[in-house]
């Protein structure tokens, strides 16, 4: 039934939904167009002013496109409950409060879709993220990647994220990934739970 790209993304929001919950505070670390990002409101958001979502991305555009994306789809009240950053995700600490309790931080690697193509996640930071998430996030926790490996670099970026993820500690750390045997070229779903 998983045939393509939106449907890895479908089954990361399903995974998703199933963690969050209303008043949750989470991270969208690469916003793009937005559509995680309001994704990630529709869990969070109880309607009593509680639950939060961090976006960041180093584009400005993409930081805008996600912007009009929740003035599009969502009231004033819940927009107020995303706060976007124009940030190196590898940076998230410094936009985040200290010791909010994060459930979850979603990671959508890759270019901006209609954008410049030449703007795209890199091993290094997407290391230096990783680590960071890693600290930031709450026990019970959740660290979601879809990773592209069909653009140059998207394999090593892959290679990164699983040998990051299978150093963990099995005490405190559960982890593992979900890609389509016969679609080599297809997105992968890595991910990292914390106990
Ligand atoms: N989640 C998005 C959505 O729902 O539309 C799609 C994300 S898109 C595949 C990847 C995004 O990562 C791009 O917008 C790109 O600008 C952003 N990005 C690249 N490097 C980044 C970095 N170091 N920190 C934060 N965002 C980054």
């Amino acid at each position: 039934f998983i045939t393509g790209k939106s449907k890895v993304t479908e089954l990361a929001h399903s995974v998703w939904r199933s963690l969050v919950q209303k008043g949750d505070a989470v991270v969208d670390a690469t916003c793009g167009n937005g559509h995680d990002t309001l994704a990630l409101l529709k869990m969070v958001a109880n309607g009593s002013g509680r639950g939060c979502v961090y976006g960041m991305d180093i584009q400005q555009s993409a930081i805008e496109n996600t912007s009009l994306l929740l003035k599009e789809s969502v009231n004033e009240d819940e927009r107020e409950l995303v706060k976007l950053f124009l940030v190196c995700h590898s940076k998230m600490e410094t936009a985040i409060p200290k010791d909010t309790p994060i459930r979850l931080i979603v990671f959508n690697l890759g270019y901006l879709p209609g954008g410049d193509k030449t703007i795209i996640t890199t091993s290094t930071t997407t290391l230096m993220a990783l680590q960071a998430a890693s600290h930031i996030l709450h026990s019970e926790g959740l660290i979601s990647m879809v990773v592209y490996v069909g653009h140059p670099g998207g394999r090593e970026e892959l290679q990164t994220v699983e040998s990051f993820a299978s150093s963990l500690p099995t005490e405190s750390w559960v982890t593992c990934k979900f890609e389509v045997s016969n679609r080599p070229t297809g997105p992968v779903l890595v991910l990292i739970f914390k106990k």
